[in-house]
């Protein structure tokens, strides 16, 4: 199990964390998925560097809209 998990949806564009996973990220779901322990990839894609959100339920912190 890789630490993040990426939604590269163009309508999503969202990172999660597995360690912090809720029912509401519905991970199952998401069919452009990539799982990565690359913290320093998930740090470039998210915003403002990058145009990744984190996702509000498992990665608030990063969840700016
Ligand atoms: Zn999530």
């Amino acid at each position: 199990m890789k630490a993040y998990v990426i939604n590269h949806n163009p309508a999503s564009k969202e990172i999660h964390r597995r360690d912090h996973l809720t029912d509401n990220c519905q991970i199952r779901e998401i069919k452009d998925k990539e799982e990565t322990d690359d913290y320093n990839k998930v740090y470039r894609l998210l915003k403002p560097r990058g145009s990744y959100n984190g996702c509000y339920y498992c990665y608030r912190n990063q969840h700016t809209d």
